[in-house]
Order: structure tokens, then C-alpha cells, then sequence
């Protein structure tokens, strides 16, 4: 069997992985349009903020490693055509634009996404960045140290941004946040605590402007962009602009080769095939179904993009193992603010279709005997359905690392637990880890009480 798999980030290399494990007879072409492989977004802010010091280290595999394996490796090839017929795809080699015709039995898209760039005036001045992939990675590393570079504006407060922002302020540049949203992280977490980490932002001497958008960036004689003019009026400096402004399938290619929903996202079914029975697709580029709603949407994650790799590569040719739906769980850093969240919050619930209550939380992680210097508060929120008492979401914040709870309440999402099976479960007590009641009791009971 000939697979070919077409992208290397997440969704390809685990597709490879999985293809390499399932099926070692299988002859693997991997092709990705860039000239190196299986580069980790994921991993861009720690480059930038200099704990990792190779940009090239942060991936999963290298070539020769891949082609030890046997993989055949095809970078700078972009594969622009699809024949499903024929078993044929078109690849075109990046560097010389010559085309050719090669043949496949199985094939396997994860071709992601793309930066949004906002259609504004003045968006196709210089210095106005995207936060994806490895050749912005060094572009933007490169600008940290920019002596011309002194005003950096963040377009979109979501994951990215708050990366891109933490890692210029921390490089000594005056950052500006500038969100659509009323409040950062906004698809992320609720106000309890967004209001606190927009605090810790602001202390750190970063601008947030909520409620707005770009309106126009406004650039110099050298066409370098000088400044960012709001929607509701206002203008500032900005030297650099980063857009993390949300992403876009890569997908345009494919239409009327494979199925596309309204927003270009390839439609699969639970096994990852496309409706071309030869055809999976994994990542960014595809639907991927929300556990607590049933509904199909993008989730744009690494952990989803390799579970559906995973899955498609498994069931190339056999419906094996269905992938399984997912909370969206997420966590990171604000400076020392370590959060996590999974699932639907009071902020996300409308779009999501479904009414929710919650309950909020305030506790220490281990017993308030144990000193500060070993202790923190912890803050925690849980979301459910109040008809069924289904829990439907979780958002936990602390200075100490208690992201990990929020994994358990993306299981108890998946497996339809309520509150009921929560408030009482079994976890694990001792006093420099935790509290005799984990604070996933505590909330649970809280429900409990105001649904009773
Ligand atoms: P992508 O990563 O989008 O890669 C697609 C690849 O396919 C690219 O290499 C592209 O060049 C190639 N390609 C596209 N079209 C073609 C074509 N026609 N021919 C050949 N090659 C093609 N997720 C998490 O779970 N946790 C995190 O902490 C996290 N942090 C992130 C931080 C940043 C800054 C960013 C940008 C993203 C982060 N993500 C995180 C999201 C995660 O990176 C994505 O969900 C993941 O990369 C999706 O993988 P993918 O395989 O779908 O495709």
C-alpha cells in the first residue's frame, strides 16, 4: 500500500507515526510545502522567550531520522491538485514551480490552517507579522532584538496573542492588546478571571484596548508601519504589529474535490474519511466534533490535530477506532498565573447553543495551614447543564499548577458525567498536594446545593 500524507505538522507526523506503526509494509511520501519538517507552533514562545534556544529543535522528527524510518520525505513540494479517481495527486516543487503527477492508494490531508490577515488599509506594510509556523518564529525572534523596534500592538488577546504579547513585554518593548472582545482570553475564560489576569497584564505595563479593531495601520515613506488606528477612533505607535487575529483552512484548493462545510473546513466522518473513500484528512483544516454540544466545529488544537492523525492512519483500511469528541481543553500562562479551561463557559455558552449555569470557587490548594511560600489560592469554576446536570465546562487558575483538574473534567465532559458523579468521586488527599476535598468536589457540591 502507497499512503501519502500531505503536511507535516501535528496531524501529518502523527498520521506518519501512526501509518509506520499500523501498516510497516505501507510505502509512506510525505509531502509538505515548507523546507523543513514538523515545525511545533506550540512551542514558539518559549523560543522567544529564550528557554529554547534552537528554532530547530522545536519539532517532532528531522528528516534523516524520518527517512531512516523508510519515509519517503518530500519538503518543498506543494501538492495542489487532487484526482480521486486516478489516485493521483499534483505536486509542485516550491523552489522551481515545476509540476508533477504522483500516484497514492491511501491519502491523508492535514494541511491546517492559515493566519487570519485583517483587510484593512495599510495591511501589506512591513512589519506587520503573524505568530505561526517557523519562518515567522525567526522573523519574530529577530525583531525581539530590532533596535528600531520599541512599540509592538497584539491584534486578538486569544492564546497567541497573550504569548506574543507576554514574550515582547518580557523582551523590553511597550506592548498594546488590541481585542474585538470586551475582555482578553475571551473565548477562554469568564470575567472572574479575566479581570484578574488583565490586571497582571496592565501591572506589567502592557496597554489593553477591549471592544475594538483595527480600523487602519498608517506606515512611513520606507512603507514600515508606524502606527494602528483604532475603530473607535484612537491611534498609538506601534513599529511591529502581530496578527493573531484567528486562523483560516488552507483548504480553497480542495473544493469540489472533497466536502467542505460553509467555513472550508473538510468534513470527515468519525473515522477521519473524508466523503472520498481513500481520502482522510486530520488538523486544523477539519471539523472536529465539541463533546458537550454533539456539534461539529473548529477546534483548532495540537492535542486534536495528532488524536485525529492518530485515527485516520488506524483506520485507512478498516473503520477501526472512532475518534472521539473533545472539550477544547487549553491551558496556559500569563506570567505567573497558570490556567486551564475546558468545555463551555457563561461566555461561550450562547454561541455553543446551550444554556448553562456555574458555580464559582475560591480556595488554597493544600489546607491553609501550609505557608504561603508552598501554598496559593486556587480559582475554579464549573459550568453545567442545569436541566440533566450534565457538566458541561471547567476554568481553573492559580499561581501554583493545578491545570492538570481540568482534564478530568474534560472526561467527566466526554463520558456525560453531572454534577452528581463529581461532587463525591475519589481523589487522592495529602496536604502538600491537596485538600481532603478536591476543589472538583467542592464545586460539584456547590451545584448540587443550588440545583436541589
Ligand atoms: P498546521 O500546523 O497548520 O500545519 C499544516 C502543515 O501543512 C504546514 O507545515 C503547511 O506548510 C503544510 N501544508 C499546507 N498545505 C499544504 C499543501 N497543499 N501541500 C503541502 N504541504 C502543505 N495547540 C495546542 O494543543 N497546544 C498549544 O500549546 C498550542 N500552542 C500554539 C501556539 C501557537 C503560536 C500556534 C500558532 C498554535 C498553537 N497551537 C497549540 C495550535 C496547534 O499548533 C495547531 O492546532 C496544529 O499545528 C495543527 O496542526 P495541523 O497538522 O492541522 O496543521
Amino acid at each position: 500500500m502507497k499512503v501519502a500524507v500531505v503536511g507535516s505538522s501535528h496531524g501529518g507526523f502523527e498520521a506518519v507515526r501512526g501509518v509506520l506503526h499500523d501498516f510497516p509494509d505501507a510505502e509512506i511520501d510525505w509531502y509538505e510545502k515548507g523546507d523543513f519538517i514538523s515545525f511545533l507552533s506550540c512551542g514558539m514562545e518559549l523560543y522567544l522567550q529564550g528557554i529554547v534556544k534552537d528554532v530547530n529543535s522545536v519539532s517532532y522528527a528531522t528528516i534523516p531520522g524520518m527517512e531512516e524510518k523508510g519515509v519517503h520525505v518530500r519538503i518543498n513540494s506543494d501538492v495542489t491538485n487532487i484526482n480521486p479517481k486516478s489516485h493521483t495527486i499534483t505536486v509542485v516543487d516550491v523552489n522551481n514551480g515545476k509540476e508533477k503527477t504522483e500516484n497514492y492508494d491511501k491519502l491523508i490531508l492535514s494541511i491546517g490552517a492559515v493566519p487570519f490577515q485583517l483587510p484593512v488599509p495599510g495591511k501589506d506594510l512591513q512589519n506587520i507579522y503573524a505568530m505561526r509556523g517557523r519562518d515567522w518564529a525567526i522573523l519574530l525572534k529577530e525583531a525581539e532584538v530590532k533596535p528600531d523596534i520599541k512599540n509592538v500592538t497584539v491584534v486578538g488577546s486569544g492564546y497567541i496573542g497573550i504569548e506574543a504579547a507576554e514574550s515582547f513585554a518580557k523582551a523590553g518593548m511597550h506592548v498594546t492588546i488590541i481585542d474585538l472582545n470586551p475582555s482578553i482570553l475571551g473565548t477562554y475564560l469568564d470575567p472572574e478571571f479575566t479581570d484578574i489576569l488583565a490586571d497582571k497584564l496592565k501591572n506589567e505595563g502592557i496597554d489593553i484596548r477591549l471592544d475594538q479593531s483595527v480600523k487602519e495601520y498608517i506606515g512611513n515613506s520606507d512603507k514600515k508601519v508606524t502606527s494602528v488606528v483604532s475603530t473607535n477612533g484612537d491611534s498609538w505607535d506601534a513599529d511591529l504589529v502581530i496578527e493573531t487575529a484567528g486562523i483560516r483552512p488552507a483548504t480553497k484548493w480542495l473544493d469540489g474535490i472533497v466536502d467542505l462545510n460553509e467555513r472550508g473546513l473538510i468534513k470527515t466522518d468519525e473515522y477521519q474519511q473524508t466523503n472520498q473513500t481513500d481520502i482522510f484528512a486530520a488538523g486544523d483544516a477539519t471539523e472536529v466534533e465539541f463533546a458537550p454540544t454533539g456539534k461539529k466545529q473548529q477546534i483548532a488544537l495540537a492535542t486534536n490535530a495528532r488524536r485525529q492523525g492518530r485515527s485516520a492512519a488506524h483506520n485507512l483500511n478498516e473503520k477501526l477506532r472512532k475518534t472521539t469528541a473533545v472539550s477544547g481543553s487549553s491551558a496556559l500562562h500569563v506570567y505567573d498565573y497558570k490556567f486551564a479551561s475546558t468545555g463551555v463557559k457563561d461566555v461561550t455558552a450562547a454561541k455553543c447553543g446551550v444554556k448553562v449555569d456555574s458555580v464559582f470557587v475560591k480556595d488554597t490548594k493544600v489546607p491553609p495551614f501550609v505557608p504561603a511560600d508552598h501554598n496559593a489560592e486556587v480559582y475554579f469554576k464549573l459550568t453545567y447543564n442545569p436541566e440533566n446536570r450534565e457538566i458541561m465546562g471547567a476554568q481553573i487558575m492559580s499561581k501554583m499548577d493545578t491545570t492538570a483538574n481540568i482534564n478530568t473534567i474534560s472526561l467527566a465532559i466526554q463520558q456525560h458525567l453531572t454534577v452528581d458523579d463529581l461532587a463525591y468521586a475519589d481523589f487522592f488527599f495529602q496536604p502538600g498536594f491537596d485538600r481532603p476535598w478536591n476543589i472538583m468536589n467542592v464545586a460539584a457540591q456547590k451545584a448540587q446545593d443550588k440545583l436541589d
